[in-house]
């Protein structure tokens, strides 16, 4: 059977850029597995460790409905705008303010910090404590704010299989797949369709 997530036996294989965009990985949270799709932020305990896997969220921390429904709610929106984004649309203008909403939610201020590697830029909280959950979809929304407005070489793009509902982030051009095994599905969906013309063909 097909597994969209990209992995075998189970093992969750990040799509590319995953690694380096939390807004992309939040996308990914929904997607088909052996044709069946799946949440990982599916109820309040799911949504909080998946934040804390993350960095977003102190671990611990328990998220009520309403917060989760949030961060679902964001998921769809940042799907909506990478989708406007790849067609070269322009977005419903709800899924712009959802956004900006996010954003408005908990003022982070960029910020420089250093480590091992040099430079960074990072975010920082403006002002008193804020409600850890905003802080965590502020960041998520800036992410996605970040890739969606980037003129880089990163550009957020939908797996180009059938039945698969992940995206990437592509760094070239060439790239359609969000994993190999769905390239693979692609290649071999092809070869079949050339040795069993359609009736009608
Ligand atoms: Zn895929």
């Amino acid at each position: 059977m097909f597994d969209g997530s990209g992995g075998a036996g189970g093992r969750y294989v990040p799509a590319p850029g995953e690694d380096v965009s939390c807004a992309l990985a939040l996308v990914n949270t929904r997607r088909m597995d052996s044709g069946h799709q799946v949440d990982l932020i599916v109820g309040t305990s799911q949504a909080s460790h998946w934040l804390a896997d993350r960095g977003l969220l102190p671990s611990g921390s328990v998220m009520n409905d309403a917060d989760a429904g949030r961060l679902a709610a964001l998921r769809e929106t940042i799907r909506a705008l990478f989708s406007a984004r790849a067609e070269q649309r322009a977005p419903v203008p709800d899924d712009m303010s959802w956004l900006n909403a996010a954003l408005a939610g908990a003022p982070l201020v960029p910020a420089l910090t250093w480590d091992e590697t040099g430079p960074q830029q990072s975010t920082q909280l403006l002002g008193p404590a804020a409600d850890p959950v905003d802080v965590a979809l502020a960041r998520l929304a800036g992410d996605a704010l970040g890739i969606l407005t980037s003129t880089g070489d990163r550009t957020p793009a939908p797996c180009g299989a059938h039945g698969c509902i992940r995206w990437f982030l592509r760094t070239h051009g060439a790239r359609q797949w969000c994993s190999p095994r769905c390239g693979d599905r692609v290649r071999a969906a092809r070869h079949y369709a050339r040795h069993h013309p359609a009736p009608d063909a």
